[in-house]
């Protein structure tokens, strides 16, 4: 389904399939309905031709039954659908029996049910008349015409049988046949089906392995320009500081901002191992319960400096009651997680607030890092959490970033029963929100319990 929903396009193939079997599922239904009713047509009207032209040879010979039964058997021969073929007459009394007959009833029956069929008949001597009826699932054809005397009276009628069966039997074949072309049409329109989309796939594969590649480029540039700049701000103070002519403050300053860049580098080479780990399903997630408000004050420690540094107003937004909350994750990875989004919204942010906040909900914590930045638009948000990601703003040019945090961040919540989202207008500022399921102290072992 989610493979339709990316490639509208097949959509349009599948119609078309439909409306192609669709239509030869129409062509075939009314073909065989015409050939029905051509051959129903055709046998109507041979039978008629045929009475038509007996009954005027016939009232010459009806005294000579020999010569009419030679007859009658020569038109029972040549015409496969005439069951049989019997003339009835009166005799003494008032009754149509059998006269003769071919194939049908024996001579001197009374056919009470063909009562109605011989009135039609003797009402207008001048035409046939057919009837259309079924026995043990076979249609059949009853027609009739009345045979006249020179003074244009009805003496006898002559009635032909026709079964249906060997017709239907055709019309059924025929519509057998159609049906295993239409089985074979739907196979082929089957396989060009998936092979359109295989072809689909293929080429939304071959665009995203481009887009996958030119990331991967900006990626290996960005991130040796990332590797390169604290380097050279670690070499940069460490040679002041051989210099030995430094007053003791500015060393430790000195010492601070090496430090503040290793730990720069340490982060991103991390960034790099995880993905790796990640890709390789080689991450691994030690459980235990974790005080939500200790981590976030831990945090919030690591970046008041950076916060100061950009004049940010940088709070902890935590009623005193969820202060003893806890959730059950790998301690060091749900740190990673909010140093990841701490760290973002303090670069995405020019001025105004960064907060870090937590609240409980139907046995949910939340935990909400906002800030006043950049913000993102509804489109940009979307490709948020892909690997290699970087948002491109002319607010945040220059800002230095590997699009990995978020990606990694997805990942590590989702695989800690979390779940991550985002809230953003674009000028006015971002939320991100990690939610895990609520630790509830008596199901626990407290032994479990740390922090
Ligand atoms: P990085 O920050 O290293 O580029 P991330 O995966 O952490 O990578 O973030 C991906 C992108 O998401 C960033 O490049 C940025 O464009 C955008 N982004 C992340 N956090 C924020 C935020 N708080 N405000 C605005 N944009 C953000």
């Amino acid at each position: 389904m989610k493979f339709f929903r990316e490639n509208p396009q097949l959509w349009m193939t599948a119609l078309v399939g439909l409306c192609i079997i669709l239509s030869f599922l129409f062509i075939a239904w009314r073909f065989a309905r015409i050939a029905n009713n051509a051959q129903e047509e055709l046998v109507n009207v041979r039978a008629g031709t045929i009475l038509d032209t007996f009954v005027v040879l016939v009232p010459d010979i009806l005294e000579n039954q020999e010569l009419l039964r030679e007859r009658m058997t020569a038109i029972y021969t040549d015409n496969p659908t005439v069951d049989s073929l019997t003339i009835f007459a009166q005799h003494g009394d008032d009754a149509w029996r059998v006269y003769t007959s071919v194939s049908g009833p024996r001579e001197g029956t009374v056919l009470e049910d063909m009562l109605y069929v011989f009135n039609f008949a003797l009402t207008d001597p001048d035409n046939a008349f057919t009837f259309e009826s079924t026995h043990s699932g076979e249609r059949r054809f009853t027609t009739a015409r009345a045979i006249t005397n020179e003074a244009g009276v009805p003496v006898a009628i002559v009635v032909a049988e026709q079964g249906m069966a060997k017709a239907d039997e055709q019309i059924t074949y025929s519509i057998q046949t159609s049906v295993y072309i239409l089985l074979a049409l739907l196979v082929i329109i089957s396989i060009l089906f998936f092979r359109h989309a295989r072809i689909v796939d293929f080429a939304v594969l071959y665009k995203k392995q481009l887009e996958v590649d030119k990331m991967k480029d900006s990626f290996i540039s960005m991130a040796s320009h990332e590797l390169k700049s604290p380097l050279s701000v670690i070499r940069g103070y460490i040679e002041f500081l051989k210099d030995g002519d430094v007053a003791e403050e500015k060393k430790f300053e000195y010492l601070r901002r090496i430090d503040v860049s290793a730990e720069e580098l340490r982060l991103l080479v991390d960034d790099i191992l995880d993905v790796s780990r990640i890709d390789m399903g080689r991450i691994r997630f030690g459980p235990e319960y974790v005080t939500v408000f200790h981590l976030l004050t831990d945090v919030h420690g690591m970046f008041s400096n950076k916060a100061e540094e950009k004049e940010l107003q940088f709070t902890i937004n935590a009623p005193e009651e969820v202060h003893d909350v806890k959730i059950r994750v790998d301690k060091s990875r749900f740190k990673q997680s909010l140093v990841n989004l701490v760290s973002n919204a303090i670069k995405y942010t020019n001025e105004g607030t960064v907060t870090l906040g937590m609240k409980v909900k139907d046995e949910v914590v939340e935990i909400v890092v906002e800030d006043s930045g950049i913000g993102l638009t509804a489109e940009e948000q979307k490709k948020l959490f892909t690997k290699f990601y970087r948002a491109q703003a002319e607010e945040s040019e220059g800002v230095s970033g590997t699009g990995l945090g978020l990606w990694i961040t997805k990942y590590i919540t989702e695989h800690m029963n979390g779940s991550i989202s985002v809230e953003s207008v674009k000028g006015k500022g971002s939320r991100f929100i990690l939610r895990f399921p609520l630790f509830i102290e008596e199901q626990n072992d407290e032994d479990d319990t740390t922090q």
